[in-house]
């Protein structure tokens, strides 16, 4: 038996095929162009593998529905990426792959591929957050995810500005939220060059990291999780961990203990393979409740 992952980032699409131990056979990527183009080149790859595919887990750049009793569920519905509006990804995939097919953000999936295997595992809350392109968050309690209306748009939560920070934001919708004041593109604005290319001595990482523990203090209070995970292509600058830590203890001030901050925040223990592994485990779900 075999299952198949669909990371559909903003960039690319991530397909891969893993065994029933969750072990990667096959993984390719395609560019996310428009529906047209990206989904034959997806549905090809899958076809290879149908006779032994049981199910698909899909985590989709959002925003998408996930209410099963939405008549647009599965569909990915207001994304700015205009020709990917409205898009009926399952009822795309249902057609060509009538099986069982999970379907959730981008996001939590790469929280779920942590809580099965990573830096959450064996631990019942789980909050996890990329820090890339855009901010996103997902939370899991028990192995579910944390949703109501719809799922979690975290990473637009609002944050004090730095004093030494006059930047105003990248965000259309907030100006200076958390993704528009910390995500990748907010750090090119600001300096002139990208994330990569700025030196690990330079003075913005502490004004960065001031803007990761503000979102490690807000999610503390309001979930108490037992870790919280920083993935994506910014949090590649490990040494911003120890500014985070620093700056989260003195926003905390003492009025909550932790635990010890090296293990509750933390960046994630499947580097960049999280999100796969997370849509191969929830495809696995998907065939097990099937
Ligand atoms: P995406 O969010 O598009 O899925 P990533 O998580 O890789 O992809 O995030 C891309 C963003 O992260 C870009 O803005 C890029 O400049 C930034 N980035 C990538 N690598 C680094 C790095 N080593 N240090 C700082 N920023 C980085
Ligand atoms: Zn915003």
């Amino acid at each position: 038996m075999l299952y198949g992952s669909i990371e559909a980032g903003g960039t690319k699409f991530v397909c891969a095929i893993g065994d029933e131990e969750m072990t990667i056979k096959e993984r390719v990527s395609f560019p996310t162009t428009t529906p047209e183009e990206t989904m034959p080149l997806v549905i090809g790859f899958f076809k290879q593998y149908q006779a032994d595919l049981a199910g698909i887990g899909i985590g989709s750049f959002g925003p998408i529905d996930i209410h099963r009793d939405s008549a647009t569920y599965g569909y990915i519905t207001s994304t700015p990426k205009l020709a990917w509006q409205n898009f009926d990804f399952i009822g795309t995939m249902k057609k060509e792959f009538p099986i069982p097919i999970s379907w959730t953000t981008d996001v939590n999936a790469a929280a779920y591929g942590e809580y099965v295997f990573g830096s959450g595992k064996g631990l019942s809350s789980v909050v996890y957050y990329t820090i890339g392109t855009g901010v996103g968050g997902g939370a899991l309690q028990e192995g579910r995810f944390i949703e109501g209306f719809s799922h979690p748009e975290m990473g637009h939560m609002l944050v004090v500005p730095h004093p030494k920070d006059d930047f105003a934001g990248s965000c259309p919708f907030h100006g200076n939220c958390l993704e528009g004041m910390a995500a990748g593109p907010a750090i090119e604005k600001r300096l002139g060059k990208k994330g990569q290319e700025v030196a690990e001595d330079d003075s913005y990482w502490e004004i960065e990291a001031s803007y990761i523990a503000q979102c490690a203090y807000n999610t503390t209070l309001m979930f108490s999780p037992d870790v919280i995970i920083f993935g994506g292509g910014v949090m590649k600058q490990r040494h911003m961990l120890q500014n985070v830590h620093d700056a989260f203890a003195k926003l905390v001030n003492g009025y909550v203990e932790t635990p010890e901050l090296s293990k509750y925040i933390v960046t994630p223990a499947l580097e960049d393979n999280a999100g796969t592994l997370g849509c191969l485990a929830l495809a696995r779900e998907a065939v097990l409740h099937s």
